[in-house]
């Protein structure tokens, strides 16, 4: 029976990580993955929804083209099953990538499901039949699903889940989605682009609602230009699918005809059933319940990324993996205050924040003041016809420091850096020299606001 000092369930951004790292010190690893390596973020979430996202920002900069002093003869098309293709090779190629990079560090993949019982035995049921293994430390990294509703639940043609709407083989006419969250309001910036008319119900009473409703009142505005409707504080109650196409009920009374119907509310943790009664694991819902150090209740198992229901992100993934891996290789680290996992939405602008919002000071009793700046005041956002958005940097009165970031506009995610390094420092803002001209510079501006000494905002009366 091979015997490893860790064997890590899952080739996910959160396994694979645990996996490296682990290795990286030392240990021997094997790593258990059922389906494909690279797990949700790879194959069915960011990366496939990044490349379509980027050909579809293509598209929109070149319907400009007029306005940059372009002029383009012929008629722009959008070739679908092009764009589904060079996806599905970005998506093949990082696969390959990661698979490679595990194996490079010596690690052995086992492909298979993967059960671990007590006393870190772990059966792989492969194409072949069981194989037994046995490891010092185990991690979970099981990942999770798209959450079904059970009075519309997925048929995968009509009702659909973010898996589906990554890869249609056409365009549809029209398309419902149910949840204007971040799956929501992406895959609408997508399939608006291509020509689908596309509709989002949320529930709650702005786009994007974790976040300040300033926000997701602005994307609403922006992707109402793109053609995309967003109906807020509006819950659906039912979904009738007939001849291939659907009737969609609010519980307003109103009802929405879609060829498509993405239902987009969220995401639920997995665990194979197996290893939580084996292990008889302490859950919390769907969720492996852990503490700080990312350990279970089981003695010798740590379980991270979306299986523990914490950020259902790939870059908190990353950082649970890093505290996992050095607990399990004897390290005594724990997991850093989750409000600091920066926040990213790649919509048409995109939404991007860190720390604490507006609302959560409110609810916290922080005293807070909120520094703005806006892109049609920065230079080389107006010079590539990317002036909408603002930047709000949050301080708190009474420490002096700031405590949230909140952006909206084309290219912020790409600061969402820059403001979690700064956030909580007192280093004097004027004093760190931002490049001119460059977008980042709104950041700097905003920062400064948040302390009454912008160069550039009006002072406030
Ligand atoms: P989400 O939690 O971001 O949004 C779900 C939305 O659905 C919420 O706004 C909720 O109010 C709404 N909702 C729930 N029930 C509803 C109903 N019956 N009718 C109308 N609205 C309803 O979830 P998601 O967009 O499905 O994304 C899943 C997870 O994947 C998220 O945690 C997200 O962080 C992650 N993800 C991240 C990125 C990124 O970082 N860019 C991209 C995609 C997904």
């Amino acid at each position: 029976m091979a015997a490893y000092d860790v064997v890590v369930i899952g080739g996910g951004p959160g396994g694979y990580a645990a996996g490296i790292r682990c290795a990286q010190k030392g240990a021997s690893v094997a790593l258990v993955e059922k389906a494909e390596m690279g797990g949700t973020c790879l194959n069915t979430g960011c990366i496939p929804s990044k490349a379509l996202l980027a050909s579809v920002h293509f598209l929109t900069m070149a319907r400009h083209a007029n306005l940059m002093g372009l002029e383009i003869s012929g008629e722009m098309k959008v070739n679908w099953g092009k764009m589904q293709a060079r996806k599905d090779a970005i998506v093949a190629g990082f696969r390959k990538g990661v698979t490679g990079l595990v194996q490079s560090n010596g690690i052995r993949i086992h492909a298979g499901r993967g059960i671990v019982r007590p006393g870190g035995k772990v059966t792989v049921e492969t194409a072949d039949g069981a194989e037994e293994i046995e490891a010092k430390k185990v991690i979970l990294a099981t990942g999770s699903v798209p959450i079904e509703i059970g009075a519309f639940p997925f048929d995968g043609k009509t009702i659909i889940s973010s898996t589906e709407a990554l890869s249609l083989s056409a365009i549809p006419a029209s398309m419902v989605i149910i949840g204007g969250g971040v799956i929501g309001c992406e895959m609408a910036c997508v399939y608006a682009a291509v020509g689908c008319k596309v509709t989002i119900v949320e529930a709650l009473e702005s786009l994007l609602p974790g976040e300040d409703a300033w926000a997701g009142m602005l994307l609403a505005k922006e992707l109402k230009k793109l053609g995309i409707e967003s109906m807020v504080g509006q819950k659906v109650t039912g979904v009738a699918v007939s001849g291939g196409a659907a009737k969609v009920s609010l519980a307003g009374g109103q009802v929405l005809d879609a060829e498509k119907v993405l239902v987009a509310v969220g995401r639920r943790a997995v665990c194979d059933k197996e290893t939580i009664d084996a292990l008889g694991l302490e859950m919390e819902g769907p969720a492996i319940k852990v503490n700080a150090k990312m350990e279970t209740s089981a003695a010798g198992v740590y379980a991270i990324g979306d299986a523990v229901g914490t950020t259902y992100l790939a870059h908190g993934a990353f950082a649970e993996a890093e505290v996992a891996a050095a607990n399990a290789c004897g390290g005594d680290e724990e997991m850093g205050p989750y409000y600091l996992v920066p926040r990213a939405v790649y919509t048409f602008p995109e939404v991007a924040s860190v720390g604490r919002s507006e609302k959560k000071c409110a609810v916290l009793g922080i005293s807070t003041y909120v520094g703005k700046a806006n892109f049609r005041s920065n230079g080389r956002s107006v010079a590539h016809n990317e002036g909408v958005g603002e930047v709000r940097v949050i301080r708190n009165t009474a420490d002096d420091r700031v405590v949230g970031v909140t952006m909206v506009g084309a290219t912020v995610t790409e600061m969402l850096a820059a403001a979690r390094a700064l956030i909580g420092s007192k280093e004097k803002i004027t004093e760190v020299c931002f490049p001119h001209p460059t977008v980042s510079e709104v950041l700097k501006e905003a920062w400064e606001d948040a302390y009454g000494i912008s160069l550039h905002v009006p002072p406030r009366r």
